[in-house]
């Protein structure tokens, strides 16, 4: 491309009147989609990490996340707050983890922060029981101080569970619990053969011992509070068979180990 080379005024002027043709000035109604910049994108960031009740989905395919970040610390505060903090990140052949950087995750993981590895993962998203943030933003030292970015927030309850319903479709399936979190043994491990025999299973959200019934992977306590929304695709922790930290739902209660034992 030669143009790299120009200065930038030899760029032609633009003008937003040239997208009217294309039919900006042909809506009416006010439509619910206000992109927002990289300092804002960092803010509604902030604000869904800090107001989160119930949980907090964090993808972002780059991260140099550290506890003593900004966001590292909302994260701690939530996780103190027994918040559940799921963070995936990239992990295939060609792009890995460094070392240095899970090294300074430490205090959070220990916290409880639960992170998986996802094989090509190039999505942002981040997400709480009530806000949904799309954006170009990692959570990369550098984004926060000199990349541009562009983000979509939005407190609907529709946006909420389409990103849930994306990050069951899309990105759960090739997920897997980062090894470095998997040195820790799971709570029980689960025979391959046990599922037809198991009569016990565990609640999908607190992994309270519950009868082992596919549709029905929460403790009463924790149904009432999954009612309210009623999303079958809401992500919660365990597996209802095995108890194994896996992100289940309603929809898909069992970790993968179950899911082929009782096929
Ligand atoms: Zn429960
Ligand atoms: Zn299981």
């Amino acid at each position: 491309m030669g143009r790299r080379g120009l200065p930038a005024t030899h760029l032609p002027p633009f003008s937003l009147n040239e997208l009217a043709p294309c039919g900006i000035s042909q809506f009416e109604d006010p439509l619910d989609f206000r992109l927002i910049n990289t300092e804002d994108t960092i803010s509604r960031l902030l604000s869904l990490i800090r107001d989160a009740r119930d949980r907090v989905v964090l993808v972002s395919p780059y991260t140099t996340l550290a506890a003593e970040d900004r966001v590292g610390r909302a994260l701690s505060e939530a996780l103190a707050r027994k918040v559940k903090v799921m963070l995936f990140v990239r992990e295939d052949d060609q792009t890995q983890p460094r070392k240095d950087w899970l090294e300074a995750l430490q205090p959070l993981l220990k916290a409880g922060l639960k992170l998986y590895g996802v094989p090509g993962l190039h999505a942002k998203l981040y997400l709480s029981e009530s806000t949904a943030l799309v954006t170009s933003l990692n959570l990369l030292a550098s984004s926060f101080l000199n990349t541009i970015e562009v983000g979509l927030c939005s407190d609907e309850k529709e946006a909420v569970k389409q990103a849930e319903a994306f990050i069951q479709r899309e990105i759960l399936p090739h997920a897997r619990q980062s090894s470095e979190r998997a040195k820790k043994p799971p709570r029980s491990s689960p025979p391959a053969t046990a599922w037809r025999t198991r009569t016990t299973g565990h609640c999908i959200r607190c992994a309270e011992e519950i009868a082992l019934k596919a549709d029905k992977p929460y403790c009463r306590d924790c149904y009432d509070e999954w009612a309210d929304w009623g999303n079958p695709d809401y992500l919660d922790a365990f597996c209802h068979s095995c108890g194994v930290d896996h992100p289940s739902s309603m929809n898909k209660p069992l970790c993968r180990d179950c899911y082929r034992a009782q096929a």
